[in-house]
């Protein structure tokens, strides 16, 4: 490795750490789409921010074997252990096979997935044919004295797990409390939860397996715990979510596959959650109304690396409110960006810090000296915690500055595309111009531009600063952009 040391925020423990890696291949597996619905853009973000950490370690050269499963049954609404399962709902309601539900939503994953420019992980193992095997897990705990038996299934009892909890930094008595779980007739502690989810009598599922528990289906944490043990062997380095799977799902996990492993380590070392994507300020709910899609963004003329522009704006660790302010801001930096760029191209091909370094010509003159500086704060940058403002801010940088001579411009740029992933060595510049130009505007669209440019200038020969910006503001919501000239104000579409 070359550079800085790679550090990470570690949701166990909370707080920043040295990545240190305990095996040749960083196994890293990362709790995927529950396929009942398309992923919003806030499910997206959590991805975008796996991604980031994919090109971190990437960049870094640590090989990784990345596992994201597909939820294709045992999600219950509400993420309850009693509640109706997600996908058979969603069957009912769209009046179609499950199956379909699920291949349906998962190709809707996929291809906004291929959109956003996510490196494709190595496997997207299904719930759905794990059950075997969940059924196996689910038999060594019985064996072992974690569980419990009620007529609505097999519990997990989490009083036998000692550090039950710690990821969500709850005590164990307020945990027990505090789980935001539904009552359950019989259930010991609030905390406990299904393993095995039976059928109610005369009920019968889409989805339904035989068990020593009678017939049923698996509850929702035990396919991770599984599918990731399966795939990556019983301990490997990553597990990432979004940041409510720290509170409960994850928490969950972890008590089963500690129990189930029995060796007294840590089943995974580093765990990293994802903040939310928030909409008006607000928790995005299905109940607040529908819920923006990559699709609608699109449709709305934007680019899907707009997107992924403005989420690496922030950091993976902080709420980000969603606004078409900013998504539209985000837009107009990318056209720029690739118009910069466009006229570099073509770029070296550049995956990590040490090949980038490798690319400069080893002169040692004040030019790739410069070159180099800006590989060091890149490099700086995403080893802290993956600090995506700043790689956008270094980059940004290096394309104003006149010391930078055209090779090491390249690299630098390559360098930075690495890490945030918007295909600046390809993206065309008509692609993402989605700039309306005067002439698509209706003579009424033009007509009310021009009455309030007018009542700008009144308010503003009035001194009425408060009334001018107000209808700035309103402009600006219009997409018109404002210049005041000698001879008047002109204005134009952003
Ligand atoms: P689901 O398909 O509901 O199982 O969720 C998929 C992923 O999206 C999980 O990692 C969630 O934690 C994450 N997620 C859900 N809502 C949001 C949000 N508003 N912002 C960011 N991530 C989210
Ligand atoms: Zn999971």
């Amino acid at each position: 490795m070359t550079g800085q040391q790679l550090r990470l925020y570690n949701s166990l423990g909370r707080r920043i750490e040295d990545f240190v890696p305990s095996a040749d291949v960083v196994g890293l597996y990362s709790c995927g789409p529950t396929v009942y619905y398309f992923p919003h853009l806030g499910n997206m973000r959590t991805y975008v921010f796996t991604d980031t950490l994919r090109r971190a370690l990437r960049w870094k050269r640590y090989p990784v074997r990345h596992v994201i499963n597909i939820t294709d049954v045992g999600h219950a609404v509400a993420d309850s252990d009693t509640g109706e399962d997600k996908l058979e709902l969603a069957a009912a309601r769209e009046q179609r096979a499950v199956a379909d539900i699920a291949a349906f939503y998962t190709r809707a994953f996929f291809d906004d997935s291929t959109a956003l420019n996510l490196l494709p992980a190595d496997v997207y193992p299904r719930a759905s044919e794990y059950v075997e095997q969940m059924i196996e897990f689910a038999v060594r705990l019985e064996e072992l004295g974690y569980t419990y038996q009620l007529p609505s299934g097999l519990y997990f009892d989490t009083s036998k797990s000692p550090g039950y909890g710690t990821l969500a930094l709850l005590d164990i008595a307020g945990q027990r409390e505090a789980a935001r779980v539904e009552f359950v007739e019989g259930r010991r502690n609030k905390s406990d939860f299904a393993l095995w989810r039976a059928e109610e009598p005369g009920v019968r599922r889409v989805m339904r397996w035989d068990s020593p528990w009678g017939w049923g289906a698996p509850g929702w944490h035990l396919e991770c715990s599984v599918m990731s043990m399966a795939l990556l062997g019983e301990h490997f380095d990553m597990h990432t979510g979004g940041v409510d799977h720290r509170q409960l799902h994850h928490v969950n996990e972890i008590a089963q596959s500690e129990a189930y492993l029995g060796d007294g380590l840590p089943w995974v070392r580093y765990w990293l959650h994802g903040e939310f994507l928030l909409l008006n300020n607000a928790k995005i709910a299905k109940s607040s109304g529908p819920v923006p899609r990559l699709a609608d963004l699109t449709e709305a003329g934007y680019h899907p690396m707009a997107y992924r522009l403005f989420l690496l704006g922030g950091h993976y660790r902080s709420q980000l409110d969603f606004t078409a302010a900013g998504v539209d801001a985000a837009q107009a930096t990318l056209r720029r960006l690739v118009s910069r760029v466009a006229p570099l191209r073509p770029l070296p091909a550049v995956e990590s810090h040490e090949q980038a370094v490798a690319l400069l010509p080893d002169s040692g003159g004040e030019a790739s000296k410069t070159a180099l500086g800006y590989l060091d704060q890149l490099d700086a940058a995403i080893a802290n915690d993956l600090a995506t403002p700043k790689v956008l801010a270094t980059l940004q940088d290096a394309l104003r500055d006149s010391d930078l001579t055209p090779e090491g411009l390249r690299v630098v740029v390559a360098s930075a595309d690495a890490l945030l992933g918007l295909g600046l060595a390809d993206l065309d510049p008509a692609e993402v111009d989605n700039r309306r130009s005067v002439e698509d505007l209706s003579a009424g669209e033009v007509e009310t531009i021009e009455r309030l440019i007018a009542e700008r200038t009144r308010a503003r020969s009035e001194k009425n600063w408060p009334r001018a910006d107000e209808i700035r503001a309103e402009l600006d919501n219009l997409g018109v952009q404002v210049t005041d000239t000698p001879n008047g104000p002109t204005w134009q579409l952003r």
